[in-house]
C-alpha cells in the first residue's frame, strides 16, 4: 500500500496537514490567553481606579479612613471581584464582603504600584490590580481581584473548539488530498496500461497525448518519441540481420554446390584443384563479409567518443594504404599514383579504422575501374580540415544511385559488384568511420567517365 505514490502523497499532505493545524492552534491558543489576561488586566485597573478615585473622594466628605472604606465598599459592589483597601504597610482597612480570605500584596508589587501609578500580581489563583490613594498624602492601596479561573473558561472552550475542530478539518483536508492525488495521477495509470501493452510486436503504436503543452503531455511526447527511436533501431536491426544472413546465403549456397558436385564422383587433379580454389575464394569472400559485419555490429556502441582517440599521421596512413593497393592495381593494370608530399597533417582518431577507411576507397576505385584507368588520391589541408580525394577513371555510379552507395549492403548492379567480391558493406563502414571521426564524406560521379570520393576530417590543431 505504501508503494503506491497516492497513498504517500496524500499521507505527505496529511502530515504537513497536522503540522500546520497544530502550530495554527497553538498561535491562536497563545494568542488568545495573552488577549484574555490583557482584557482582565484592563477591565481589573479601572475598576481599581474607579474604587481609588471614589475612596478619596469620599474621604474628603467624611474625613475618616473607616468610614469613607465602608461607603465605598458599601456602594462599589462587583459580582465576582474582590475589593480590598489597605493601608501604607499593606495592612487590610476594608473589604468586601465576597472576599473569601485577606488577599495578602507583597511588598515589591506596592513599591511598583507607587512608583508606576498602579501593578498587578498573581497569588492564591487571584489575578489582583493595585492602585495607590492618594488627597495629597499617601494613605494605602485599592485592590481589586478576580479569580483566574474566568480566563482559564475561555481558553478551556477554546481548547474544546481545537480537539473538536482540527481532526475534522484534518479529515476532509486527508480526503480532498487523497482525490486531488488520484485524479492527477490517473493520467500516469492510463499511461502505463497504455504502455504495457505496447511490445516489440506492435512497437508502432503510441502513447494518447492530451494536452501536449502539460507535464504529462510532454512525458507522453517524449515516452513516443522513445518509442519511435527503438521502433526504428528494432526495424533497422531486423533489415541488418535479413540483408546478412541474404549475402550469406549466396556464398554458402556456392560452397554447398561445388562440394556436392565435386563429390558426386571420382575427378581429375585439375578437377579438384579448379573445385578447389572457387571454394577457396567462396570461402574468402565470406571471411570478408563476416569481418564487415563484424566490424559493422560495433557500430551503435561504438559513439564517436568511445573510438580510441590517438593522435594518426594521415600522410603515414594515405602512403600505406596507397602502397597496400598498388600491388591489387598493378594486378589490373590501372595507374594508382598519390600526391602526400603536403606538410604533414595530424588527426587524433583511431589509426587502423582510418586505415581501413582509405583502403576501402580505394579498393572500390581499383575494382571499378578497368584496364589501363587511372587512380590518383591527393591529401590535402582544406579549410583547416584534412582533406582526402579518391578520383578514379572507372565506370562510375548513377546519380540516382549515388546517394544510397553509404547505405549498408547497397550495391549499383547487384550481379556485377559481387562478382566483384563485395557485399555492399565497404562504403557504409567508410561512412561510419568519417561520422565517428566527427568528419564528412561524398561522392561526385558521372557514368562512364569516373568517380571523386572526398573526406573531409577534423585536424588536431584545430
Ligand atoms: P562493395 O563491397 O560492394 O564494393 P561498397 O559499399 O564499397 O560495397 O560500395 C557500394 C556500391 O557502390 C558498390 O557495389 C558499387 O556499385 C558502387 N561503387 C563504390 N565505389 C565505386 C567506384 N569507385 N566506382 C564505381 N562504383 C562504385
Amino acid at each position: 500500500m505504501f508503494h503506491s505514490v497516492r497513498t504517500r502523497l496524500t499521507l505527505w499532505y496529511a502530515g504537513v496537514m497536522v503540522l500546520s493545524l497544530i502550530a495554527f492552534a497553538l498561535l491562536i491558543y497563545y494568542a488568545a490567553a495573552a488577549s484574555f489576561q490583557q482584557r482582565q488586566d484592563e477591565s481589573l485597573l479601572s475598576t481599581a481606579q474607579t474604587v481609588a478615585s471614589a475612596y478619596v473622594e469620599e474621604l474628603e466628605e467624611q474625613h475618616s479612613l473607616t468610614k469613607a472604606s465602608q461607603v465605598v465598599l458599601a456602594e462599589l459592589a462587583f459580582p465576582n471581584r474582590y475589593v480590598q483597601v489597605i493601608d501604607n504597610t499593606g495592612k487590610p482597612m476594608a473589604a468586601s464582603k465576597n472576599l473569601p480570605a485577606v488577599i495578602s500584596i507583597p511588598s515589591t508589587t506596592l513599591a511598583q504600584a507607587r512608583e508606576q501609578s498602579s501593578s498587578f500580581v498573581t497569588t492564591n489563583n487571584l489575578r489582583v490590580a493595585v492602585v495607590p490613594l492618594s488627597a495629597g498624602q499617601d494613605l494605602g492601596f485599592a485592590t481589586v481581584a478576580e479569580s483566574l479561573s474566568v480566563i482559564e473558561e475561555g481558553l478551556r472552550t477554546l481548547r474544546r473548539y481545537f480537539f473538536g475542530g482540527v481532526p475534522i478539518v484534518l479529515l476532509l483536508a486527508t480526503a480532498g488530498g487523497y482525490f486531488l492525488a488520484r485524479k492527477s495521477l490517473s493520467p500516469i495509470a492510463s499511461m502505463d496500461r497504455q504502455t504495457q501493452r505496447i511490445s516489440a510486436e506492435n512497437l508502432a503504436a503510441r502513447l494518447d497525448v492530451t494536452n501536449p503543452r502539460d507535464e504529462l503531455g510532454r512525458l507522453a511526447i517524449t515516452i513516443n518519441d522513445v518509442f519511435g527511436r527503438l521502433e526504428n533501431a528494432f526495424k533497422e536491426q531486423q533489415r541488418f540481420i535479413a540483408d546478412a544472413s541474404h549475402e550469406l546465403r549466396t556464398p554458402l549456397a556456392v560452397l554447398r554446390g561445388e562440394t556436392e558436385v565435386a563429390l558426386t564422383r571420382t575427378r581429375t587433379v585439375e578437377e579438384y584443384q579448379d573445385s578447389l580454389s572457387l571454394i577457396k575464394d567462396e570461402a574468402e569472400r565470406l571471411s570478408r563479409i563476416v569481418e564487415d559485419l563484424f566490424m559493422l555490429a560495433r557500430q551503435p556502441i561504438d559513439t564517436p567518443a568511445s573510438t580510441v582517440s590517438e593522435p594518426v599521421c594521415l600522410n603515414d596512413a594515405v602512403r600505406d594504404c596507397v602502397r597496400a593497393a598498388q600491388v591489387l592495381a598493378a594486378q589490373k593494370g590501372v595507374r594508382l599514383e598519390s600526391e602526400t608530399n603536403v606538410e604533414s597533417i595530424v588527426l587524433n582518431g583511431d589509426e587502423d579504422m582510418i586505415k581501413r577507411m582509405i583502403l576501402n576507397l580505394l579498393d572500390n576505385a581499383v575494382k571499378f575501374t578497368p584496364k589501363d584507368g587511372e587512380i590518383r588520391v591527393r591529401l590535402s589541408r582544406q579549410n583547416g580540415n584534412a582533406q582526402i580525394v579518391v578520383r578514379d577513371t572507372g565506370i562510375g555510379i548513377p546519380q540516382a544511385a549515388q546517394l544510397r552507395v553509404f547505405d549498408r549492403f547497397f550495391r549499383v548492379g547487384k550481379t556485377r559488384s559481387r562478382a566483384l567480391g563485395g557485399a555492399g558493406l565497404g562504403l557504409s563502414i567508410a561512412a561510419w568511420i568519417v561520422e565517428a571521426h566527427r568528419g564528412t564524406i561524398n561522392v561526385d560521379s558521372a557514368p562512364g567517365e569516373g568517380s571523386k570520393f572526398t573526406v573531409e576530417l577534423p585536424t588536431a590543431d584545430r
